[in-house]
């Protein structure tokens, strides 16, 4: 799997980069608001790493939009998402490529 090099989340633009062996901190991936930039442990299975870039996205946007939400709720937006990309890859190319 190929990480994106790079993320957008609202106005702002992440580096992405392959972190292996982050699994310390017991996450498969971490954003850091400030720095712009999203870590991803690339030891982690390929399923574990999709579903953690998109976990990051959702930690951002609650962050960026002060969503207040419990890192629970994340977790399970992101899951609930990354499943449903995954097994609908038809649905996924819908948002695939097209922003001009
Ligand atoms: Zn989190």
């Amino acid at each position: 799997m190929t990480l994106p090099s790079v993320l957008r989340v609202l106005s702002h633009e992440f580096e992405v980069l392959a972190a292996p062996g982050i699994s310390g901190l017991d996450a498969v991936a971490c954003v850091s608001h400030d720095a712009c930039r999203v870590m991803v442990d690339t030891d982690r299975p390929e399923s574990c790493q999709r579903e953690g870039l998109l976990h990051e996205v959702l930690e951002e946007l609650d962050y960026r939009l002060e969503l207040k939400l419990k890192h629970r709720q994340i977790t399970a937006l992101s899951e609930g998402l990354a499943d449903t990309l995954l097994r609908n890859p038809e649905v996924a190319a819908l948002f695939a490529g097209d922003e001009d």
